[in-house]
């Protein structure tokens, strides 16, 4: 049985027996997923692509899977179906297509921060543990229900957003997502845009926004 923490649930999705036989013809070539524009089955690879995405956004809401952007109505500068064990990895390649492998993510998280990257992987050999929960150090986007290790929050007002995630005590994925995607990152750059006038040093230290509340309240 497959970890699986969203709903409409994996197994609901369900592709033709045409898209089944394209799916198999398109992964006997170097690059299954970036077939060329004159490839013959290139406007069937593009719409099980589509299909792909739009289950995938379905099930997260529109938002990225892994710092939980907004994506909905969003155009292809913004997102990108992603691949948790990447294509680019010679022994992935045949889940170039599978569902569980899949994602939505945002560009940042997967040009900036994903990338290639295997080392989340706990056993990259076994085929087996390719579909469970316990085999990713980070929040898998299929088998992991985000919300059980970080609370996103947003707040936009008038152009700005703050947004905070909060790592749930005692999950070591809400910690290795955090570090991985460079969460933080968001954290500051949003209070950054709310609060112009604080320098960003100020804000990366441990606990320097509450001293500074302090600080102004008793005058010190
Ligand atoms: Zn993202």
């Amino acid at each position: 049985m497959m970890d699986d923490a969203y709903t409409p649930a994996l197994v609901e999705f369900e592709l033709t027996a045409d898209e089944i036989t394209v799916i198999t013809l398109v992964l006997a070539t170097a690059k299954p997923w970036d077939v060329k524009t004159n490839h013959p089955h290139y406007t069937d690879v593009q719409a099980i692509k589509k299909k792909i995405e739009g289950f995938h956004l379905n099930r997260h809401n529109n938002q990225c899977c892994y710092c939980r952007r907004f994506l909905g109505g969003a155009g292809h500068f913004m997102i990108d179906r992603e691949h948790v064990l990447p294509k680019s990895v010679p022994a992935y390649r045949p889940l170039t297509f599978t569902i569980w492998n899949l994602g939505i993510s945002c560009k940042r998280c997967n040009m900036e921060y994903k990338k290639e990257r295997v080392d989340f992987v706990i056993d990259g050999a076994d085929e087996e543990a390719f579909q469970k929960s316990d085999n990713y150090r980070l929040i898998h986007p299929n088998f992991d229900n985000y919300v059980e290790h970080i609370s996103h929050s947003m707040t936009q007002a008038d152009g700005t957003i703050v947004q905070k995630f909060t790592r749930h005590a005692g999950s070591e994925k809400a910690e290795y997502t955090y570090e991985f995607f460079n969460l933080r990152g968001l954290e500051v750059d949003g209070f950054d845009e709310a609060q112009g006038a604080i320098e960003k040093e100020e804000i990366l230290g441990e606990g320097a926004i509450e001293a500074r509340a302090l600080a102004e309240r008793f005058g010190q």
